[in-house]
């Protein structure tokens, strides 16, 4: 059955990668069609809108996108486009696999790494509800609600059962937050309850910090609120090799929104030298969402033998352009 997916190549970095990967989907042959939508900068440049009604109706339509990173216009009054896509496609989980990866030539900073950072999506502090008080003093919001806390907390437990994971720990602030983040952990302990096979505990987010550095290898899934997922995705990015490596699903009941963790990284914008990895092993996801699990582990078995072989992107030390090493993992699927 043929899938039309939703492309939005986003802006600075995005057109690149979205086309060095799709390069790499297409050459698996699964029938794949893409319907290429604006969002960003780009279409905030040509409709005035930097999230057209448009898109999300084609999100919505096929269910699935693959996504570039998206600016967004600053000063105008815009929310960020990306939070507003999550908010309203209700894509209540952020689903960020950080793994250790074999490159040549390049030495993580720690070798066993294997961990999913779940975060919720929807509210915490991206509820967007701020506003001045008055001249000097500032307030912002955060929403935490038991329904949302829970579905969270299902679906990480779901998605570690699922993996074969062997534990699950809430990072939470409950000991200053006492109510809003209390009531996200008693939610997620309530639905811990229902899974004894399934080890777990909780951590405070600032000795999850230190114990992350320190000990990487000892955590599996993680599950947390909107801010904490956000500090600690990029802050687990760094522990295998940087954001280049680190891709993530957005996740709702019937749609699903792929993207890399990093941002549009306007310091290499339009030079052909970012590294499409993460939003390559964004679309492994999608795969691994659409059933496709056989073309999934094709796909990854290719990029791990391009990222052990000799054609790297200037942030793993290498030098090769992203289309070149969009070559490299096409030229290692066929050899697969
Ligand atoms: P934004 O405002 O869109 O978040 P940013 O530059 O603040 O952009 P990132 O885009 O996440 O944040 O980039 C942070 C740093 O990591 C930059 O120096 C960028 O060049 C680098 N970087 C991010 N993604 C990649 C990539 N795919 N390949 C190589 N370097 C990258």
């Amino acid at each position: 059955m043929s899938q039309t997916i939703t492309l939005l190549p986003g802006d600075g970095i995005g057109p690149e990668i979205t086309r060095a990967t799709v390069r790499v989907l297409d050459a698996l042959d699964l029938g794949l069609s893409w319907e290429e939508a604006p969002a960003g900068h780009g279409a905030f440049e040509a409709t005035g809108d930097p999230l057209p009604v448009a898109t999300l109706e084609a999100i919505r339509r096929n269910g699935v996108a693959l996504k570039g990173p998206l600016t967004t216009p600053v000063g105008q009054g815009f929310r960020s486009v990306n939070v507003r896509i999550r908010k309203e496609l209700d894509l209540y989980a952020n689903v960020r696999p950080i793994r250790t990866r074999a490159i040549q030539g390049f030495s993580p900073r720690f070798e066993n790494v294997n961990l999913v950072v779940v975060r919720e999506n929807t509210e915490g502090l991206y509820s967007g509800l701020e506003h001045m008080v008055v001249e000097g003093v500032a307030e912002s919001l955060k929403i935490v609600t038991e329904a949302a806390s829970r579905r969270i907390g299902e679906f990480a437990f779901a998605l570690a059962t699922r993996e074969g994971r062997r534990s699950v720990t809430a990072v939470h602030k409950a000991n200053i937050m006492k109510i809003s983040d209390g009531l996200f952990l008693r939610s997620v302990r309530a639905v811990a309850e229902r899974f004894p096979d399934m080890a777990y505990d909780e951590v405070i987010v600032d000795a999850m910090c230190m114990r992350l550095v320190l000990h990487p290898e000892r955590f599996d899934v993680l599950v947390m609120g909107n801010l904490y997922g956000d500090i600690m995705s990029d802050l687990a990015a760094g522990l295998i090799g940087g954001l280049g490596l680190a891709p993530s699903g957005n996740l709702g009941e019937s749609t699903a929104v792929f993207e890399a963790v990093h941002g549009t990284a306007p310091d290499i914008a339009g030079q052909g030298v970012a590294n499409p990895t993460a939003l390559m092993l964004s679309g492994v996801l999608m795969l691994r969402y659409l059933g496709h699990d056989d073309a999934a582990t094709r796909m990854e078995a290719a990029i791990d033998a391009a990222l052990a072989g000799d054609v790297r992107t200037g942030d793993l030390g290498g030098t090769a352009g992203t289309q070149a090493y969009a070559d490299a993992v096409i030229a290692a699927l066929d050899a697969g």
